[in-house]
């Protein structure tokens, strides 16, 4: 196989190559989050994934243009806004830089472009209006502009919907309102949405009446402002194939007559504890609801990424625990090569830009990197890398490893680690002063031993040395109380 990304295509179903038509850069156009609250440890998964997407391809030598929009403007925003007596920009300027700070915490390489949708209005209308003339689109009674689906006889091909599904998906859940049968067929969707008095003073002037813009439309629009009418790669997590992307691919091609994307990219939803999601269930988490429980961004990304991102990915508080040992291995084994190189900086993820994976046998990183390219086999590269791990230090332990070995060793394993996204941190029990340290590993075996009392005790002097120390199901971890 060529030494290129290859990634599984959910339109054609057969996994194929990525490279940039332009000669230039991939084309990536990702659909971002809707800001009207804290983004869930579900949307960073998907967000998550298309960064080791975009690393890899990058660190293998292919440049990207990366585009990830932001939904400022729809019910949920709106609703919420209105609910907090906030303006629709305020609420959403917030939420935005919340999320921001959480993609930093979790190592997301920013997107080129990020553009927001409010700040693209002249252009949506200027889609719908391309889409009126063309006779794709018609304008209701009240001003909405609906796409008419039967004038685009390839849609459902990428979900592979029959026609029924489509039009009872389409259709209003719950209480239907009065204007949504202004529609002329079920499996319509808006373009532009009319004002009603609910969305208070969110409102756009258009040549159909104020309004503002269906969810889909953005999408469209900003895609071929920064990338064009056509481009490489497209991604989302798999709930968006429909009814969000068949739209998009609805109302571009429709207005352009060409391919929207030449490649689709869906990822797999995640589970917490083997179930959906929810809030009622009390089981979805957000970034800071995890780091509450002691838990770092890094062991977050980690248990995001191992996962194969065409299975489900089932989230756990083992999993994290689980990534917080792998972390200190790789931590461990980071520590040992630089002793036997005498210590440097690790080379940086720009640096690594200018040179090529090695491709030579003997590297041991290589069958690592092979799997990322294959379908960004997340999974079986982190196994390769841990058998690698172990043979590296035992070839240090038995001083086998020569510094030039050790440094060309160094070199490919970071690139590996900067492909994941990942950073080493020193374990927090190893900031402890030694005392401290002790005293933790004779409560663990204290407890261990189920000797209750002494288990007390030593926790108490912890506390006094002003240590807190979490007790996990393998292990335990200390921090300054
Ligand atoms: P939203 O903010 O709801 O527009 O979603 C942003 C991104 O997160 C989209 O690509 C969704 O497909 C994705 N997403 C939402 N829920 C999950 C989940 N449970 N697992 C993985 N991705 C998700
Ligand atoms: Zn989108």
């Amino acid at each position: 196989m060529s030494r290129l990304l290859h990634l599984y295509d959910t339109m054609t179903r057969e996994v194929l190559p990525l490279k940039a038509e332009d000669g230039k850069a991939v084309r990536f156009y990702c659909c971002g989050p809707t800001v009207y609250g804290p983004a869930h440890i579900g949307n960073f998964r998907t967000f998550v994934i298309q960064d080791v997407a975009r690393r890899v391809m990058e660190l293998n030598g292919t440049a990207t243009l990366h585009v990830r929009n932001v939904t400022d403007v729809d019910d949920k925003t709106i609703r919420q806004s209105q609910a907090e007596g906030k303006t629709l920009k305020a609420f959403t300027d917030f939420w935005l830089k919340q999320f921001r700070d959480d993609c930093t915490a979790l190592h997301l390489l920013p997107p080129h472009v990020e553009p927001g949708a409010v700040d693209h209005i002249p252009q949506q209308l200027g889609l719908v209006q391309r889409l009126l003339e063309k006779k794709n689109a018609y304008v209701a009674a009240d001003g909405s502009v609906y796409f008419r689906v039967d004038s685009f006889p390839k849609y459902g091909r990428l979900s592979r919907l029959q026609e029924r599904e489509i039009t009872t998906n389409n259709a209003p859940k719950g209480p239907v309102d009065a204007d949504e049968y202004q529609r002329e067929s079920m499996a319509d969707f808006a373009l532009w949405k009319a004002h009603k008095p609910e969305d208070g003073a969110n409102q756009w002037d258009s040549p159909w009446g104020p309004g503002r813009p269906g969810w889909h439309l953005e999408c469209s629009c900003m895609s071929q402002e920064y990338l064009g009418e056509s481009f490489d790669l497209h991604g989302g997590g798999e709930d968006l194939k429909f009814p969000h992307h068949e739209n998009e691919i609805a109302q571009s091609e429709a207005a352009t007559g060409k391919t929207l994307a030449r490649h689709w990219f869906h990822s797999t939803h995640l589970l917490v504890e083997g179930r959906k999601m929810s809030k009622s269930d009390g089981n979805l988490y957000t970034l800071d609801d995890l780091k509450a429980k002691g838990f770092s961004p890094m062991e977050v990304r980690y248990v995001l990424m191992a996962g194969h991102y065409h299975k489900q990915l089932n989230f756990t508080m083992d999993s994290l625990s689980a990534a917080r040992q792998a972390l200190q291995t790789l931590f461990r084994l980071d520590e040992h090569l630089q002793k036997v190189l005498g210590t440097g900086p690790a080379p940086t993820y720009q640096e690594l830009l200018q040179s090529l994976p090695p491709e030579n046998a003997e590297d041991p990183f290589v069958s690592a990197w092979t799997a990322l390219l294959k379908d960004l086999n997340t999974p079986e590269a982190l196994g390769h890398i841990f058998v690698a791990a172990k043979d590296i230090e035992a070839k240090l332990r038995a001083q086998a490893l020569a510094p030039g070995e050790a440094a060309r060793i160094r070199q490919a394993f970071h690139r590996i680690l900067q492909a994941f996204g990942l950073k080493l941190q020193a374990p927090v029990a190893e900031e402890a002063p030694p005392e401290v340290a002790a005293l933790a590993q004779q409560r663990w075996e204290a407890k261990q031993a189920k000797d209750w009392k002494k288990a007390d005790e030593l926790r108490a002097a912890l506390t006094e040395k002003g240590w807190t120390m979490q007790d996990r199901k393998e292990g335990y971890s200390l921090a300054k109380s």
